[in-house]
Formats: structure tokens, C-alpha cells, sequence
């Protein structure tokens, strides 16, 4: 760790100035590009959003580079998942970027989760066993609803460090929920014939997405979040899934083939392939096609020969 601050550092002190002024845009970093594409919703030429990741990464695992800290130095705000999602690569880089604004409890640290209720909260914290989850499950971005109350701590983090923009961001959030209420009630009926159905995930991602659509999420590949599986826990998931007629595995695609497809081969269960992210697959660019791509994928995999 010390080794890559010093890098980091090393990195800050070849930087120029930042330009002050009046025509400055405000600087955000997002960890992942669902923020960013919300801010951007939110705060529209006001802001200059830029995110860690590029939407293809294990969330848990985002690998940290010198310019994320260079990028961070210079945010006027971060805008994050919270709920320790980011508690692989965030922490650290706050500590190397040096950069007072945007530290925790800082007004320029907008976490994205103070409107949502976290499912799976843990009786137990045990990080020592790689519990990835240590809040409840920090998914929640596959849930659209939850994305509305996203775009709320993103327009009120907004506000709260730029007062003097608060009445576009509310205009703009306002705008925002209503095309997001359209999509929702529209992806509602669309997720009917999803009712009832049971799937199984990599990695314990899909809660959110599964109780919005009416599916039921029955278990993981993983142990846990962050805890390899191991031949017994395979072979304990599989008699599992056939016993509750579990019909879905889902791959999220930053988690490996092989054994998802074993899975599903085994069960008779379809194998779908999804991003968690925005920038997962070149059809999820923003928000709304990431729920759309997802929603649609999983649809046509259950109407496949049904
Ligand atoms: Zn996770």
C-alpha cells in the first residue's frame, strides 16, 4: 500500500494547477458510470463528470490506477454507492488524492445510498472471511426505483455544495423521475411473465432486480460475497436447484464462464449473461438501457422454448 501511494503522490506533484473561475464546471468523480450518467442527468452543462470505472469491473474489485487519484485531487465532489461497495479501491485512493472536500462526512462525498434500505443486512461482520456486503447488499443500482432515489442524493449532494444551481438540479431531478416513472411502469408490465421465477447469481447481486421484477433469488455460486465456492457448495446448489425448480443462472459478466455454465447444465436451468453496471455490455450506456438491456435479456432467456 505504501508503495502505491508514493506513486500516487509522485503522479500529484507533476500536475498544473486547476483552472479557477467563473466558467469552471463543477468537477465530479463517480465510482461507477451509473452515477455518472445520473449526475450528468442532474446537473447537466454545470457539471464534468468522470468515472473510476468503466462498467466491466467486479465492483468489489475496481483496480486502482495513479490517475484516479490525480482525478480525485481535483474533484470539487465524489459521488459513490456507499453501503462499503467501493471499500476495495475508495478508501485508499481518498487517502493517496489529499484532497479535504471530499473526504467521509465531508459535504463533497455524496454517498448514493442514504435513501435506500439495504437488503441482507448482516447480524455478523466478518471481513476476515471476505465479507464483501458488510452494510446488506450494495447492489442496489439494478434496481430502477432505487435509481430514483439515486438521482434524489445526487441532486440534494449537488445542492447542498452548490446552492446557487439547487433550483436546475430540481428541475432537472424532476424531469429525470418522471422519465424514470415511465420506464418503470413500463418494465413492470413488461416483467409479468418473470413472476414467480426462481434464479440463481455468481456473486449475490440480483436481489434488488429479482424482488422489483417478482423473481425470487435462491442462491449464489459464491459461498457469499467474496467467498469462492467450493466442489461441496456446487454440489449442495445444484440438488437445491433441482428440488425448488430453479430455472435461471445468472452470470454477471465480471465473474468467470466455466462454472456458471456447469451450473446450468447440470440443472437444466437457461444461462443468461448480464452486466451489473452501466458500461457492462455496449447496450447499456446510460441507466435506463441498462435496466432495459437486463430486463430484456432475462425475458427472452425465460420465453426461450417456455
Ligand atoms: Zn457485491
Amino acid at each position: 500500500m505504501k508503495r502505491i501511494t508514493l506513486v500516487l503522490l509522485a503522479a500529484l506533484l507533476m500536475l498544473p494547477t486547476p483552472l479557477k473561475g467563473a466558467d469552471r464546471k463543477i468537477q465530479a468523480v463517480a465510482t461507477i458510470p451509473d452515477l455518472a450518467d445520473i449526475a450528468r442527468n442532474i446537473a447537466g452543462d454545470l457539471i464534468e463528470v468522470t468515472s473510476l470505472a468503466t462498467g466491466v469491473e467486479d465492483i468489489h474489485a475496481v483496480p486502482m490506477k495513479p490517475s484516479f487519484a490525480v482525478l480525485l485531487n481535483r474533484a470539487d465532489v465524489v459521488i459513490l454507492m456507499g453501503l462499503e461497495a467501493e471499500h476495495a479501491f475508495l478508501p485508499a485512493l481518498l487517502e493517496a488524492a489529499r484532497n479535504p472536500r471530499i473526504l467521509r462526512d465531508e459535504p463533497g462525498y455524496i454517498d448514493c445510498s442514504v435513501y435506500i434500505t439495504p437488503l441482507e443486512v448482516p447480524t455478523r461482520i466478518d471481513r476476515a472471511l471476505g465479507d464483501q456486503h458488510p452494510m446488506g447488499n450494495p447492489h442496489y443500482n439494478l434496481d430502477p426505483v432505487a435509481g430514483k432515489d439515486m438521482a434524489r442524493a445526487i441532486a440534494d449532494g449537488l445542492s447542498r455544495n452548490y446552492p446557487e444551481y439547487q433550483s436546475t438540479f430540481k428541475k432537472n431531478l424532476d424531469t429525470y423521475l418522471a422519465k424514470l416513472d415511465a420506464a418503470i411502469a413500463r418494465w413492470e408490465q413488461e416483467a409479468k411473465p418473470l413472476h414467480g421465477i426462481k434464479l440463481v447469481s455468481y456473486h449475490p447481486d440480483m436481489i434488488y432486480f429479482a424482488e422489483r421484477f417478482g423473481m425470487e433469488a435462491a442462491g449464489t455460486i459464491e459461498i457469499r460475497a467474496g467467498v469462492d465456492p467450493t466442489p461441496g457448495h456446487i454440489a449442495e446448489l445444484e440438488e437445491r436447484m433441482r428440488r425448488e425448480k430453479v430455472g435461471l443462472v445468472v452470470r454477471e459478466l465480471s465473474y468467470p464462464a466455466a462454472l456458471a455454465e456447469t451450473v446450468a447444465q447440470s440443472t437444466g436451468a437457461k444461462l443468461v449473461e448480464l452486466p451489473y453496471m452501466v458500461g457492462g455490455v455496449p447496450e447499456a450506456k446510460d441507466y435506463l438501457s441498462l435496466i432495459d438491456y437486463n430486463l430484456h435479456t432475462v425475458l427472452k432467456a425465460v420465453q426461450k422454448g417456455a
